[in-house]
């Protein structure tokens, strides 16, 4: 079958790259960049997105390798990549919201065609893209200042069945763990309006772009399309954690966060994981890990407020 974006037919068998007009801007067209590879044989659709954080960029890099890979002629099914949905914030290098109405881009589906841009683009991709997918991929890294490896979150609903394929889903890339939460705006509204599962992957920090992650993002979803029988080949598949206890270390004062840990590490129970000192270079606050586990979040600015998260560590 033919997929169509607009006035846009794209055949069997062939790859096209697009741009979807969101609106006009007081300078500019306001334009979100796709690329459709649809495959010769039949099967299911995949939609994958990058850039909704605009910053957020290992997976865009992830979608663009994937760009390269996949050969139409070999794919069973459609694969939609939109490499950045964000483009205002991708341009102003500015993390979360889009500079034209200072929105945060995942706290505004499933979006309004006639609200301001951020809400626009919501409603551009999941009535162009996502409303004709079985299965939706929101590929994040960490925003600035943050660092995380290796997490996927999966959404809360009473539907079984769907949370069901979303932990299937999951479980074809390798996390080190699986965390469920709440549909508020973010992609995850894909789960109630259309009941597809939806993953929103959590790799990477925005700069530099570390190698590993790139291919936690690619193997993850060249494993999702073996799994959906897009692509030959049987689909690797893992164990993970899912939603294990975890707490939240943060500053008591501010000053400096010295941090003693990489995200992703493990971590025992007791261990220091680094210091808050005041701007005189003296410790005010000692972090020791809470339990065995994995850092599963961390704050990698130096600089520290009172009250601000400095990690979670998960119990694994
Ligand atoms: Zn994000």
């Amino acid at each position: 079958m033919s997929f169509q974006v607009e006035d846009t037919v794209i055949e069997r068998g062939k790859a096209h790259r697009g741009w979807v007009e969101i609106g006009e801007a007081s300078t500019h067209t306001v334009k979100m960049p796709y690329i459709v590879i649809n495959g010769a044989k039949d099967g299911p659709t995949l939609t994958i997105l990058g850039g909704v954080h605009a910053v957020e960029c290992t997976p865009v890099e992830a979608i663009y390798r994937l760009t390269d890979s996949i050969d139409p002629v070999e794919l069973s099914g459609t694969l939609i990549l939109v490499p950045v949905v964000n483009t205002e914030g991708f341009h102003a290098r500015k993390p979360y919201h889009n500079i034209l109405d200072h929105l945060n881009q995942n706290k505004v589906f499933p979006g309004d065609a006639e609200a301001s841009i951020t809400k626009r683009v919501a409603f551009h991709v999941f009535d162009k893209f996502v409303s004709k997918s079985d299965a939706l991929i929101d590929a994040h890294s960490a925003d600035i200042g943050e660092d995380v490896t290796r997490g996927i979150f999966i959404f809360k609903t009473e539907n079984r069945e769907l949370y069901r394929k979303m932990v299937e889903l999951a479980s074809c890339y390798r996390p080190a763990l699986v965390e469920t939460t709440n549909i508020a705006g973010n992609t995850g509204e894909a789960v109630n309006v259309y009941g597809i599962p939806c993953l929103m992957i959590e790799s990477g920090a925005p700069y530099p772009i570390r190698e590993a992650d790139v291919n936690y993002h690619y193997d993850g979803a060249m494993n999702v399309m073996k799994f959906m029988g897009m692509l030959d080949g049987e689909a690797e598949r893992s164990t993970p954690l899912i939603d294990p206890p975890s707490e939240r270390l943060w500053a008591k004062k501010g000053g400096v966060w010295r941090r003693q840990v990489e995200a992703g590490q493990r971590v025992e129970k007791g261990a220091s994981v680094g210091v808050v000192c005041n701007l005189l270079g003296e410790v005010i606050q000692v972090i020791y890990a809470p339990t065995d586990g994995i850092v599963s979040f961390l704050r990698v600015h130096y600089s520290v407020n009172a009250g601000d998260t400095l990690l979670w560590v998960a119990k694994a």
